[in-house]
């Protein structure tokens, strides 16, 4: 997503309302605001700034949301809910491999719908568990602020496809709140930072992001205030939290218990003391800690900078290897990137910061809170659209060109990549076959010429258009795509008027590493392969002839001599044969050239015929 900056006086939102900035995250959530030109995280009285993002539905109906919900993690697993956000915009198919990591229930219906959650005998979709925690954040902020907050902004990773995007837009909608634009992450991280406010700024930065469960790299390219995600790599399932697990096993290793037969209670123990221990190695050389056993042992347990980063060394160089990946797709060095911007709780270890500076060659930036950076950079945002910068107007331009298939698997462009946003295009498409009535338009996102390389968005059938022959319905479809770059499809016939039925499927069954894949792909520069594109083409002009030659033969052939249709068969079943047999386009071009040679004089007498017939009938008209 991308932004430019544009001049505004005035704007129609009101300098008194307050505009909010929202992290909603897999862990934690904050929520910020600007207070006299400082982004500002705000905590209700007595309270963290940090919600965890942690759900629990009391058997009573009570519903706990944040720090309250955490020990009731480990007492009641099935009746609390954790990264929700995982589960946003997913089918059951999405996360099926990852069903062990959440330890509450998610149901299998079998289907490619979207996915539920199951806590006693009811059912919650991932966009009431997200409302429920923006619920709570815009409780604590009314409380704090004494005044009611409606308007906001939320963030969402640059990966999040469209789906992800619209269900954080419904989640927002579902607890009150009216959402004036889904911003990315790395966006508001560099925003934070007063990175891309500055008209004639141009720079390219690099956000690396590693929180408890989940590591992204996002490299951005920001000139004159657009904001363009060049590329995105990253690592849904690594964090800090694994670094937690290892120096939990070598815990383990100390008080000579195997891991897997450990109680319960220890585990918990130790998993919460090794987070103590790794966070303490932040600051401090050495932990020591003393631990009672059941069986009356005292045990002590011990760690080093050194042994966390002998542990952390294999999780830090898999994103090491993200960041050497999108550099790769980006097509840029180390040395080209500007700035690094240290984003999540987890790059607080002094061996992440010295691993990222070596990689990239300079210091990364981390003087702001990077739990708190990404809130506050949506805060930034938020009084962006508030009118209170009256320099600035951040707008997005869609990083990706939206189109849809038309014959042969070709992808057809009607938004561009790049086109400022929002925006809405139309485009004309007609029938390929006599009679058609119903049409299957499907969305794809992408740079490349084929379909099948681009990643699909959605799929929808318009149905009852009137039978026309071939070539004569006019079948608008429009693409409209809003400030937030979430897709609206329509068609419409526009010669019949008749009301047509229209059925918009979102495609949900996309991974996440395919969701990257096909992000990257497109920021790959996919040169078009014009020669499959021609090729392709052909072949579809040669099966349009096809039919075209068939449908002639079966509704004229009393107008033919036998040798004629004869002749023209054979030139039919050449060209077919060589269509079947994947030939070149020279030789397509030839047949089809030969096809048409043969049969226009053929046309030509029919034409005349029909022609007599009219006069003739006129005639007789005239005379009554
Ligand atoms: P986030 O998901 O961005 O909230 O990051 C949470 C992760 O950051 C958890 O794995 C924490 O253990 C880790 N974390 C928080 N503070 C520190 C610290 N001082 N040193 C090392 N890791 C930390």
């Amino acid at each position: 997503m991308a932004r430019i900056a544009i001049d505004i006086s005035g704007g129609d939102l009101k300098q008194e309302n307050v505009i909010v900035g929202i992290d909603l995250g897999t862990t934690n959530s904050l929520i910020a605001r600007m207070v006299d030109g400082q982004a500002q995280c705000i905590a209700d009285h007595g309270k963290e700034v940090i919600v965890p993002s942690l759900i629990h539905f009391a058997p009573s109906g009570e519903v706990i949301v944040g720090e309250e919900a955490r020990p009731l993690l480990t007492r009641q697993p099935e009746r609390t809910v954790y990264s929700a956000k995982r589960l946003m915009g997913k089918s059951y198919h999405d996360v099926q491999a990852h069903t062990p990591y959440f330890s509450y229930r998610i149901l299998d219906d079998g289907t490619d719908s979207l996915v539920k959650v199951q806590i006693g005998g009811r059912y919650y979709s991932p966009v009431e568990l997200s409302a429920l925690i923006l619920k709570e954040l815009k409780a604590r902020a009314e409380h704090r602020l004494k005044t009611e907050v409606r308007q906001v902004v939320i963030t969402v990773p640059a990966y999040f496809n469209d789906a992800q995007r619209q269900a954080t837009r419904d989640a927002g909608k579902l607890a009150g709140l009216d959402v004036l634009r889904i911003v990315n992450e790395p966006t508001a991280a560099a925003l934070a930072y007063g990175i891309g406010t500055q008209a004639q700024e141009s720079r390219t930065v690099t956000v690396y992001d590693l929180g408890g469960g989940t590591f992204d790299v996002t490299i951005l390219q920001i000139t004159d205030g657009i904001f363009e995600v060049l590329a995105t790599h990253g690592d849904t399932y690594l964090g800090g939290d694994d670094i937690d697990r290892a120096l939990l096993q070598e815990f383990a290793r100390q008080l000579v218990v195997a891991p897997d037969q450990m109680e319960a209670t220890l585990m918990q123990n130790l998993r919460l003391l090794a987070e103590e221990a790794k966070k303490h190695l932040t600051n401090h050389e050495t932990f020591a800690h003393t631990l009672p056993m059941s069986d009356g042992r005292q045990v002590r347990l011990q760690a080093d900078r050194t042994l966390l980063n002998t542990l952390a060394q294999p999780l830090v160089d898999r994103t090491l290897e993200s960041c050497r990946q999108a550099l790769a797709d980006a097509q840029l060095t180390p040395a080209q990137i500007e700035e690094v911007i240290l984003v999540g709780g987890s790059t607080r270890m002094p061996y992440v910061q010295q691993q990222v500076a070596a990689f990239f060659g300079r210091t990364p930036k981390c003087d702001i809170n990077p739990d708190e950076v990404v809130a506050l950079g949506a805060a930034v945002q938020a009084d962006i659209l508030a009118g209170n910068r009256k320099d600035l107007l951040l707008l997005d331009v869609t990083p990706l060109s939206l189109g849809v298939e038309t014959a042969g698997g070709l992808m057809d462009v009607i938004i561009p990549r790049n086109s400022k946003i929002p925006t809405a295009l139309a485009k004309q498409y007609t029938t390929q076959r006599d009679g058609q009535t119903g049409m299957r338009i499907t969305v794809y996102q992408g740079e490349r010429e084929l379909v099948a390389e681009n990643r699909k968005l959605a799929e929808f059938e318009l149905k009852g258009i009137p039978a026309m022959p071939a070539g004569l319905p006019k079948v608008e479809i429009r693409f409209l795509l809003d400030a937030d770059g979430i897709l609206r499809v329509s068609a419409r016939e526009l010669r019949s008027e008749v009301a047509a039925e229209i059925e918009v499927k979102p495609q949900y069954g996309l991974t996440d590493s395919e969701v990257e894949q096909m992000l990257l792909a497109g920021f790959t520069h996919a040169k078009a392969d014009v020669e499959t594109r021609l090729h392709i083409e052909a072949q579809e002009e040669a099966r349009q002839l096809i039919y075209q030659a068939e449908r002639f033969l079966e509704k004229h052939a009393s107008a033919l001599t036998e040798t004629e249709r004869a002749q023209m068969q054979a030139e039919v079943d050449k060209l077919r044969q060589l269509v079947d047999s994947g030939a070149d386009k020279q030789s397509l071009h030839a047949a089809m050239d030969a096809l048409d040679t043969l049969s226009r004089p053929f046309a030509q007498r029919v034409m005349e015929d029909a022609l007599r017939q009219a006069m003739v009938g006129k005639g007789v008209g005239e005379v009554e």
